[in-house]
């Protein structure tokens, strides 16, 4: 198996070579063709899988061959922690850099103001911890009504510190008609109850 098996564009080919992969990792080789067909999914993986590439890759594809809807952002990634959340972006720009994609990165510790500036010029992708996102989204600063593709990832993690009711809230304001994407290194009952609930048919990787 091969990078190029799995349907992604050649530009993001470019990028996964530029970035020194040869081969799919499993959790890569089974998710990446089955977002790119945009459908639901849980994945089973711990960090050091390659799980990162797994959705961002995808996600890049979609988000760069779908229409951008005037300011409001297309897709929201969920992390459990900040240092999580910019690794996440990290992986955006590495992979994206041959697209047009904005992003925003909203996470505590860092002062509102740039984030509600980066925000109002428009984003793609917002990589959220849930924290932030409620707070801004409370103070009126952010739209989800156009994020039909969200990514809740370490979702165990997320569990573990008290999130799941925040998830539920956000999970409620976007669009019901929308991809939804679990990672989760253990699926402990909530977890299994959360996805239940918020996904629809998922495909299930465990590796
Ligand atoms: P992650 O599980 O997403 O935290 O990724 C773990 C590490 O594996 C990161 O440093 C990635 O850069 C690296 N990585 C991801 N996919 C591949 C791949 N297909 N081949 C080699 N390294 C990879």
């Amino acid at each position: 198996m091969s990078f190029a098996d799995l349907g992604l564009s050649d530009e993001l080919l470019q990028s996964v070579t530029a970035a020194g992969y040869d081969t799919p990792t499993p959790i890569q080789a089974q998710a990446i063709p089955s977002v790119l067909m945009m459908r639901d999914l849980i994945g089973i993986a711990q960090t050091g899988t390659g799980k990162t590439a797994s959705f961002v890759l995808p996600m890049i594809d979609i988000l760069a061959h779908g229409r951008r809807r005037a300011l409001m952002p297309r897709s929201l990634i969920l992390e459990p922690t900040r240092e999580l959340a910019a690794q996440v972006a990290e992986n955006f720009e590495k992979y994206g850099k041959n697209h047009d994609l904005k992003m925003a990165l909203l996470i505590g510790g860092v002062q509102m103001g740039d984030q509600v500036k980066a925000l109002s010029d428009g984003v793609d992708v917002l990589i959220a911890t849930p924290g932030r996102l409620m707070d801004l989204f409370e103070r009126g600063k952010i739209l989800l009504t156009g994020c039909d593709l969200l990514v809740i990832d370490e979702a165990d993690r997320m569990l573990d510190m008290g999130f799941i009711p925040d998830i539920e809230t956000i999970c409620s304001k976007l669009p019901a008609q929308r991809q939804t994407l679990l990672f989760s290194a253990t699926m402990p009952p909530p977890i299994k109850k959360l996805a239940d609930k918020f996904l629809s048919n998922p495909k299930y990787i465990e590796v």
